[in-house]
């Protein structure tokens, strides 16, 4: 087997030949076959969510998704991969946390519905008795050998739990004593979980950051792996979605997300946002999306690229001067932390505030409303009035003729 440190990097390669989970699969079917690991069985539980994860899970094509579910790990229930569905779906997921505690994997993909005790999902029936997503969470995570959250709904709320979140959606983690690790994105890339799948088969946990998000793909930002990186410090912007440039000052949100994704790329390696030209609106972020709101603009309170490379100057002066690089990256680190509070914290929405003068808002719209009826009576009179327009045209046109019928009989 090759060691944890080989197969990191592998996991961090981005040679794309063969996808990753074509290139895991053997390594986990070896240890399986050699009994130097056990297939472990899972549960996939959707919560409040979109089933994005699932879907972003099928794009595994090469292998198939049927070949991961079955040769990386042992599905035993999940709502809409299970060839059983219903009654006895239920049955086989509540005998595998009875039959498999402690061994079991708990895969959760949707946000944990909270107001009024998780009312607002419940995700299957026992004994008659609609059971909701937070008691199933928090009756079978302690049961299970890891927890993990896919997705940003999963992890962190998500847009489940955008303003003004009345189902009180949250992160697994808010609700469970027990660790959960953490792979966000909206959705998660099928690599971030079949990677995540294998380490933790092979080498048990990965090293997780303070996120709980594995480290070996969620270890750095968007921006220091972006590849329009050299047009941001050479400050070449884009004015607009799709122009050429740094994403910077449309909104892109690089600089304070973390995630592989400029060098993983989606849909089997072919792109991401923003080499397609859309600014990353920081969707695998634990402050997506109130926080990373607006999108599309460039808040005002950002110091642009000019600042960071007067910050970077600054730094080289210290490290010029013999200070090192510990004042550099101190240095950067101001810069950083400067557009992550920035981003992050002024952004969160407000209530929405009612209109300063409500008189004057409704008589805008009577006003419309009188001038749409008005356009209707005149589509519905419309009809008779081409008629009458045709008639008179008629009775012009003969009108005409018997004129000229006069005028010749004249000169005869
Ligand atoms: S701001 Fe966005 S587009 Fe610009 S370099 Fe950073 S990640 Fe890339």
């Amino acid at each position: 087997m090759i060691s944890r440190r080989d197969f990191i990097k592998l996991c961090m390669s981005t040679a794309v030949s063969m996808s990753l989970t074509e290139r895991l699969l053997p390594l986990v079917g070896q240890a399986y076959g050699e009994k130097r690991a056990v297939k472990p069985p899972v549960i996939w539980l959707e919560l409040g969510s979109c089933t994005g994860n699932s879907v972003s899970l099928e794009n595994a094509v090469n292998p198939s998704l049927d070949q991961m579910l079955t040769d990386m790990i042992d599905l035993r229930y999940h709502w809409l991969f299970s060839a059983e569905q219903g009654d006895g779906a239920v049955r086989a997921m509540l005998e595998t946390v009875e039959q498999e505690s402690g061994n079991f994997w708990l895969v959760i993909e949707g946000a944990v519905m909270t107001a009024d005790h998780g009312r607002y999902n419940e995700i299957f029936r026992r004994d008659g008795q609609m059971i909701t997503g937070l008691a199933a969470v928090q009756e079978f995570a302690p049961k299970a050998k890891y927890v993990i959250a896919v997705g940003d709904c999963a992890c962190f709320g998500g847009p489940s739990a955008a303003h003004p979140n009345p189902a009180g959606a949250t992160g697994v983690w808010k609700v469970i004593q027990s660790k959960v690790i953490n792979i966000p994105g909206c959705p998660a890339h099928p690599d971030w979980m079949s990677g995540t799948f294998a380490h933790l088969s092979l080498y048990g946990l990965p090293e997780l950051d303070g996120y709980n998000r594995p480290v070996m793909f969620f270890g750095k930002t968007i921006h220091e792996l972006c590849q329009r990186r050299q047009q941001y410090e050479d400050g070449i912007f884009a004015k607009f979605p799709g122009d050429q440039g740094c994403l910077y000052k449309v909104g892109c949100k690089g600089p304070v997300t973390h995630a592989d994704c400029p060098l993983r790329q989606w849909n089997h390696y072919v792109n991401w946002p923003v080499k397609a030209g859309a600014p990353c609106i920081g969707c695998a972020s634990p402050h997506f999306p109130d926080g990373m709101m607006p999108f599309y603009q460039h808040l005002p309170e950002i110091r642009t690229p000019a600042v960071a490379a007067n910050v970077q100057k600054f730094g080289a002066a210290l490290a010029a001067l013999g200070i090192g690089a510990v004042a550099t990256h101190w240095a950067a680190g101001i810069f950083a932390r400067r557009i992550h509070k920035h981003y992050v914290k002024g952004t969160k929405p407000i209530e929405p505030t009612a209109p300063e003068n409500l008189t004057q808002v409704k008589q805008e719209l009577d006003d419309l409303i009188r001038r749409q009826n008005a356009l209707l009576a005149e589509a519905e009179r419309l009809p008779g009035i081409q008629k009458a327009r045709s008639k008179k045209k008629l009775l012009a046109r003969v009108n005409d003729f018997l004129r000229a019928e006069d005028k010749s009989g004249d000169e005869g």
